[in-house]
């Protein structure tokens, strides 16, 4: 789950890390007011799921293709800019007049980054925060690195660009340190990096205090990723936060109850929030026209690659988990089928713990409840498959049956290719 930059900025100032005042508004009135109350000179952050804002475009509509293909292969020039006359995401105003006149430039627009896809994001909310007199940008994260089993603190004295560039273009920039689990966090990891990166005296000290208070936040909200970018020293000599990314790992939303009530839905695809409502967990939504209805995430995987082996593309990736319960199956192809896109479904199951006969309930259960007017395929195999195929049968339901993945594929994007 993703936060907006507001929530994360107050996370890591409770758990130590300087950030600059700031609030949230929704109209250009409130923006003007918190402006006015953080003395005038402010910066206006368009509040989306994504970065890449300030080098961003604000738009009415969807951005073209080939306006996004030139923001995708150079940023640089595409359009935002932070202080000068063609607007992104992030806005420097002097007054609080700039500032109203910033926030009703950028609410209610799509932003198209970097990072939004051609269709932008709606900008529903600006945050309104003290500007900062930069001197230097740098970068500061702290994630759980999966391969090692310990959460990585990851540094680069080049911050403000997308931390992806560095890393492809100077990849010795970025300073990583693991910190042990069993220990926890020592000053040490924070005075490494602080030298590794060229900090010295009272500012390496202020730099420490930072890395430790992200490893805080990381850790007390159960986050996958805690990002700083830019991390600025300003011109008087403080270090403090300018940006802040934060996603928490969903399977630890359960204990975070107060993490999870900031949970922005607008942001998520509306067919993956149905999904969830429905207690269909493991849905992703893709591009192509062909649902799948899979048990196990290898499996539905391996159902996506057969797919575009065949030809096709995908709809989704929907890993329907141990199934004991028809109304899963019935839940999932409705899911599946509230997406236009859609011109087949294939159905690909190997009955382990799930079982075959459930699957198929569920099948023939869905076609009661809804009207089914794409192709289904089915590829069956495992336990109670006769019981299974004996309901299909009993049913005279018009399924596509296949024997194996790949025929089962081919009837798919064959059964796709002539609606
Ligand atoms: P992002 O583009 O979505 O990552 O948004 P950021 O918050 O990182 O802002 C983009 C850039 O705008 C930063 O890298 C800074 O260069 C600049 N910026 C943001 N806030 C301020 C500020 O308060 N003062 C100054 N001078 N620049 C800022
Ligand atoms: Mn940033």
């Amino acid at each position: 789950m993703k936060l907006h930059e507001y929530q994360a900025r107050d996370l890591l100032a409770k758990n130590g890390v300087p950030v600059t005042a700031g609030r949230v508004a929704a109209t250009p009135a409130e923006a003007r007011k918190i402006a006015e109350e953080l003395g005038g000179k402010v910066v206006v952050k368009a509040q989306i799921h994504a970065g890449g804002r300030g080098k961003g475009r604000l738009v009415e509509q969807a951005e073209t293709a080939e306006m996004y293909q030139k923001l995708v292969s150079d940023p640089e020039n595409y359009s935002g800019k932070v202080r000068g006359d063609r607007v992104g995401g992030v806005r420097l105003a002097d007054t609080p007049e700039e500032a109203e006149q910033a926030a009703a430039a950028i609410l209610g627009k799509y932003l198209v980054s970097i990072q939004t896809g051609p269709e932008g994001k709606l900008v529903k909310h600006v945050l309104v925060a003290e500007q900062t007199d930069i001197a230097k940008e740098y970068y500061l994260a702290a994630i759980i690195d999966g391969m090692q089993g310990c959460p990585l603190i990851m540094a680069s004295a080049e911050g403000g660009q997308e931390i992806e560039v560095v890393a492809h273009r100077n990849p010795e920039a970025i300073v990583r340190m693991p910190v042990p689990p069993a220990a926890g966090y020592s000053p040490y990891i924070g005075r490494t990096l602080a030298a590794r990166l060229g900090f010295t005296g009272d500012q390496a000290d202020q730099f420490g205090r930072v890395v430790e208070g992200l490893y805080r936040t990381l850790m007390a909200t159960d986050a996958s990723l805690v990002e700083i970018n830019p991390l600025a020293l300003t011109t008087d000599g403080r270090v403090v936060a300018v940006d802040a990314k934060l996603n928490i790992d969903d399977n630890a939303l359960f204990r975070q109850k107060e993490l999870a009530a900031m949970r922005d839905l607008d942001e998520e695809d509306p067919l993956e929030v149905k999904a969830q409502q429905l207690g269909v967990a493991n849905f992703i939504k893709l591009d192509g026209n062909i649902g799948c209805i899979v048990n196990g995430a290898g499996l539905a995987m391996a159902t996506m690659d057969t797919i575009k082996l065949a030809g096709g593309e995908p709809a989704n990736f929907l890993d329907i988990g141990t199934v004991n319960d028809p109304q899963r199956v019935v839940n999932a192809m409705k899911v599946i089928l509230e997406d236009p896109a859609v011109k087949a479904i294939l159905v690909n199951i190997f009955g382990g713990m799930a079982r075959v006969d459930i699957i198929a309930q569920g099948v023939i259960e869905a076609h009661r409840q809804m009207k089914i007017d794409v192709p289904v395929v089915m590829r069956l195999v495992g336990t109670n498959l006769a019981e299974g195929e004996q309901l299909i049968q009993e049913s005279g339901l018009p399924l596509i049956r296949a024997n194996g993945l790949f025929e089962a594929a081919k009837k798919a994007v064959e059964a796709a290719n002539a609606a």
